[in-house]
């Protein structure tokens, strides 16, 4: 049976809402986007203040299905691996995967801006400065306000997404008129501060071009991602409260010797650390997961809306990016039955979202604390020696979740599981300082993997 809707409404027209409504518009229907903010392309970017996020395959793979990728190479930055910055001022180069594989870093206001140019190109309406506040299920329609008069409208609608982020209000709405609604909402102990490392003489780039960089620290880290005009996007994750916390760094002095303590290299990069940090906002940082996503034929929650995630596996947008090629090959394969099409993409979604949500939280503490640990880049060297023995048997799950779109993110979670427990045995076999070169090694996580 097909059950055709022509007009879809999109709320949100950040990443995830603006890619989705290409890929709507190209199976041939009207898409209206409202969207809170004003126009960005219209805005001055501000100076000296560039987000930038990372990039990789899965987000990657998305971009091309629409065309836009080579557009947005242009403007990213590879990143083969991360530059550790330890306390005494040595570094060492991690790559992420095998030659050639990279993570882009990319500005988040440029992929925005070119996303919203190829909705557009492709017939998309996007209306600015109307907020989503109300939504009337029975009656099938979505309230919006102006943000810039008092004035509010009521819109009717047949297909509604909500993407309007990991706060969103189609959530609360969607949340507030449902039976048995799951929801959970976890804050971490750390906030994050950006900081911009500004670039040298002739937009030339302070610090390593290619790299993503980390100032691992333990119980916090500071971390730096390039930019197109030279100058470096800085992450400072930090706890909120305790001896070394937000809340201690309070005035100038203690910033200024908190930095030249912990990271003396930021005091020489960045030469207004002090002015930047006290008139940059601490944001906090949240895992949502909810279920369900969506309401019969006519609402689905999707990325972060859906599945907000934090940040450290760099794969928030990846995975929002994802959801919408996920849903595009559903229409295809239920063609347009839009009850087919919503039921199936929560249930191949969730359990996806879930697991990349769990991971993110998992490697915080690894790039915080164990990327400087001598024993964890002994268990890295051990995992790259049996990669490049048993390629397709042994994939680092760091290199599951960034290269390899193929595999599934609730796959790669059950995998690197599996794969943690028996490097948990093999780290504590005697003498694996002096025996993990050895053959020995190699073939008994062999049969382990087989085993397991
Ligand atoms: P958003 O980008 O939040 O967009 C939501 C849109 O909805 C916005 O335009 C907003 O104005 C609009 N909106 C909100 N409320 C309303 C309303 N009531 N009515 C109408 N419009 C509304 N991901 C990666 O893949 N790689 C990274 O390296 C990475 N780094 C990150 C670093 C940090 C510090 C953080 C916080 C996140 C990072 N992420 C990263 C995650 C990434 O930012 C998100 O996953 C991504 O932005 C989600 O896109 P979205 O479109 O779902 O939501």
């Amino acid at each position: 049976m097909k059950m055709k809707k022509d007009k879809i409404i999109i709320i949100g027209a950040g990443l995830v809402g603006s890619l989705l409504s290409i890929f709507l518009a190209k199976k041939g229907y009207t898409v209206h986007i409202y969207e809170r903010r004003s126009d960005m392309r219209q805005e001055e970017m501000s100076a000296g203040r560039s987000i930038n996020l990372a990039l990789s395959d899965r987000g990657i793979k998305a971009l091309n299905e629409v065309g836009i990728m080579e557009e947005i190479r242009t403007i990213a930055i590879p990143m083969p691996g991360r530059l550790i910055h330890n306390l005494d001022g040595s570094t060492v180069f991690q790559p992420y995967g095998n030659e050639g594989q990279a993570i882009h870093s990319v500005s988040r206001a440029e992929l925005n801006c070119k996303l919203m140019d190829l909705a557009e190109q492709y017939g998309v309406n996007i209306i600015f400065n109307k907020k989503c506040t109300h939504i009337d299920w029975d009656k099938s329609e979505v309230k919006f306000e102006n943000e810039e008069s008092t004035a509010s409208e009521i819109i009717p609608f047949e297909l509604l997404f909500g993407a309007d982020g990991a706060f969103a209000a189609t959530r609360l709405q969607h949340m507030l008129r449902h039976d048995k609604f799951d929801y959970n909402q976890y804050y971490i102990d750390c906030g994050y501060k950006e900081l911009t490392i500004p670039s040298g003489t002739h937009g030339s780039f302070l610090l390593e071009k290619n790299a993503l960089h980390i100032w691992p620290r333990k119980e916090y880290m500071l971390i730096a991602l390039p930019n197109m005009d030279g100058s470096f996007t800085c992450t400072l994750f930090f706890p909120f409260e305790g001896e070394k916390s937000f809340d201690k760094l309070d005035n100038p002095e203690n910033v200024q010797l908190f930095f030249e303590k912990e990271f003396a290299e930021a005091i020489s990069l960045i030469p207004d650390l002090v002015e930047q940090f006290f008139k940059n906002p601490i944001a906090s940082l949240v895992t949502v997961k909810c279920f369900p996503w969506i309401r019969e034929d006519k609402f689905s929650l999707i990325g972060d809306a859906a599945h907000a995630v934090v940040p450290f596996y760099g794969q928030g947008m990846n995975c929002g990016f994802e959801d919408c090629l996920v849903l595009n090959n559903l229409i295809d394969e239920f063609d347009h039955d839009w009850n087919l099409i919503l039921e199936k993409f929560q249930y191949l979604r969730k359990p996806d979202a879930d697991a990349i949500a769990d991971m993110a939280i998992d490697n915080f503490i690894e790039m915080r604390a164990k990327t400087a640990d001598p024993k964890f880049l002994l268990q890295k060297k051990i995992e790259a020696k049996m990669q490049a023995k048993y390629p397709e048997l042994w994939i680092p799950s760091y290199a599951q979740v960034t290269f390899r779109p193929d595999i599934r993110y609730s796959e790669a979670f059950k995998n690197s599981r599996k794969q943690e427990a028996i490097m948990k045995e093999i780290m504590i076999h005697p003498h694996i300082e002096k025996l993990w070169e050895t053959d020995e090694i190699i073939e008994m996580i062999y049969s382990k993997i087989q085993e397991a």
